[in-house]
């Protein structure tokens, strides 16, 4: 598939495996077909829902990670970005508190973690999402470094 092919109407397939560390190191993030297949069910359900709503482009910090961009900076071992379940994201000028409210009270989803997320400061942090195909937990997370706390927290 080409990189440049959208998955959506509004992200492209580019979008959702680029890495400035990957190309660093060599590595190729190709996704395999059902990594594929997972990445446009996120691109539907909540990239999408949440351009929508804000129409304002969403910028992606960090989609589908194989196994050893994930192990190169030291992602978690169960990480749903190495199935291209999640999605690290944000919207330039919207503090990614109000971001993750928004999906945590509109959208359907297994895993909403508010990421180094600073109080006061909109740009600050950034939303982390994950959506399976059934059995979503729908787990709200705040996590500032090593600190991991319940629910979304400002
Ligand atoms: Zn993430």
């Amino acid at each position: 598939m080409d990189i440049h092919a959208k998955l959506t109407p509004h992200f492209t397939l580019n979008e959702l495996i680029r890495s400035a560390r990957a190309s660093e190191l060599g590595i190729d993030n190709t996704p395999p077909k059902y990594v594929l297949n997972n990445l446009i069910q996120v691109c539907t359900h909540i990239l999408e829902p949440v351009r929508a709503h804000f129409e304002r482009p969403v910028r992606i910090n960090s989609g589908y990670r194989c196994l050893a961009l994930n192990s190169a900076i030291n992602g978690s071992q169960t990480s749903q970005h190495m199935t291209g379940q999640a999605v690290d994201f944000e919207i330039d000028g919207l503090a990614n508190y109000d971001l993750a409210l928004w999906i945590s009270t509109n959208l359907t989803f297994d895993q909403l973690i508010l990421e180094n997320y600073v109080s006061g400061k909109p740009n600050s942090g950034w939303v982390h999402c994950s959506l399976k195909t059934d059995q979503n937990r729908t787990q709200l997370l705040t996590i500032n470094g090593r600190n991991k706390r319940s629910g979304l927290i400002k």
